[in-house]
């Protein structure tokens, strides 16, 4: 233990995802020698982020106004939305440049073991979204692990009878890992090859 500010900091950063103690306790010696400008523009842009960043109100993707960047560019397909666990998995799918329409972020996905059911996801503003006839696709790019596909086949089966086209991600993604890890270019083929699920109830007969 040390004393006052030093041990502050350890305590706080240990409280990070992914930081054990002793990184914690690198991280703030590394600090206490660190160039004071440089630990400024660290503290200037926890700040910003704490006091600026905040989810947008449709897709709740990471935005700095009340509608993010894509929700906003008219410029984009309105009648595709593609589903997300996380605000880094859009990044990582816009990096592909395979996709041009909107997207809806869950903030996770379905896992009874964390306790995390339907309705604490963005599953009920999704339905919602939908409900005006516009959008015709949903392309559900939740994560190739247990959870991501527990949470697909619960949305499939909620959204194809609203008539809308529901598709996967084709396989080819790393099984078991996060979408975010996946490369570029294996990720824009899952993309590019998926495949549709089910008949959207509009499309019978
Ligand atoms: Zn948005």
């Amino acid at each position: 233990m040390f004393e006052g500010p030093i041990q502050d900091l350890i305590d706080e950063l240990a409280r990070l995802p992914g930081i054990g103690p002793k990184g914690a306790q690198r991280i703030a010696f590394h600090i206490l020698t660190a160039d004071k400008a440089d630990v400024e523009r660290l503290s200037d842009s926890l700040r910003h982020v704490a006091e600026n960043v905040r989810f947008c109100e449709r897709c709740f993707n990471i935005s700095e106004s009340e509608t993010c960047r894509i929700c906003r560019d008219p410029r984009r397909d309105q009648t595709a939305i593609c589903v997300v666990e996380e605000s880094k998995d859009v990044m990582a799918i816009e990096r592909t440049n395979e996709f041009r329409g909107l997207y809806h972020v869950l903030g996770g996905a379905i896992s009874p073991i964390d306790n995390v059911g339907p309705g604490d996801l963005h599953i009920r503003e999704l339905v919602i979204r939908l409900g005006d006839g516009t959008v015709t696709e949903v392309i559900l790019a939740t994560d190739p692990n247990l959870e991501g596909e527990a949470t697909a086949t619960y949305l499939s089966r909620l959204i194809l009878p609203m008539g809308v086209t529901v598709s996967r991600l084709a396989s080819g993604l790393p099984v078991g890992g996060d979408l975010e890890y996946a490369d570029e270019v294996t990720l824009g083929r899952a993309f590019q090859g998926r495949r549709t699920l089910g008949d959207p109830a509009g499309a019978r007969g």
